[in-house]
């Protein structure tokens, strides 16, 4: 099973990415994850991600094609995988696309977790994260124990300087611009899943559940979308 996990930042696309990895036993593949990897291995390549990151630019194409694709041929992707945070605009989405074509295989559900701004703005801004093992917590929803200090590791919580409610707001559209044309490319696929993210964790997730429960059900003739 090979999916897509797409979602504004902030509406808990790492919640439901785990849930869903977790029920059906695929690996959780972001792209976060891969450039933190590659900057604490402290290779050139991981050198080359840390300029980029480190002043809060994109990390360019080229290099994050590459690393995704590297990923995705390893052994724990072969029956399956989800991807977070890829892709990111139109152009990922097309190179994806083409490395999937070279397997025979594709793209079997694209989710969008679809929460309003207001909610988001609400989730951000009550966001607190610890800057020393990047622990998150929200002060109303999900509190430390202990009053801004992190339950893991006992660091006093900080509220990132980018995490003010004009930042949000331009960033959410900033996301929305470069989201909408993948969106048109997996809806003509047939593939692409609106989720109403308005509802409690569980909520969504048997949304998502549901829809992946049904497909399976289907026979073997009924499940692959048109090819485009
Ligand atoms: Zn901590």
């Amino acid at each position: 099973m090979k999916i897509i996990l797409l979602g504004t930042p902030g509406g808990g696309k790492g919640t439901q990415a785990k849930l869903i990895c977790d029920c059906f036993n695929i690996p959780h593949i972001s792209t976060g994850d891969i450039f933190r990897g590659k900057i604490t291995s402290g290779t050139p390549e991981g050198r080359e991600i840390s300029a980029y990151t480190s002043k809060g630019q994109l990390v360019p194409d080229r290099i994050t094609i590459a690393l995704v694709e590297e990923r995705l041929e390893k052994e724990d992707c072969q029956e399956g995988f989800l991807l977070d945070g890829f892709p990111r605009d139109k152009k990922q989405a097309q190179a994806l696309d083409l490395f999937m074509n070279k397997k025979s295989e594709q793209i079997n559900y694209v989710f969008l977790i679809d929460v309003p701004k207001e909610i988001i703005v609400d989730r951000i801004l009550g966001r607190r994260v610890c800057p020393k093992c990047g622990e998150s917590y929200h002060i109303k929803y999900n509190p430390p124990k202990i009053s801004a200090t992190c339950d893991v590791c006992s660091t006093a919580l900080i509220h990132r300087a980018d995490d003010q409610e004009e930042i949000i707001l331009e960033r959410l559209d900033i996301y929305n611009q470069t989201t909408q044309p993948i969106l048109e490319f997996y809806e003509k696929k047939a593939i692409l899943h609106k989720i109403k993210g308005d509802s409690g964790i569980h909520e969504i997730f048997s949304q998502i559940s549901e829809i992946i429960e049904k497909e399976q059900k289907k026979a073997p003739w009924e499940m692959s979308p048109p090819r485009l």
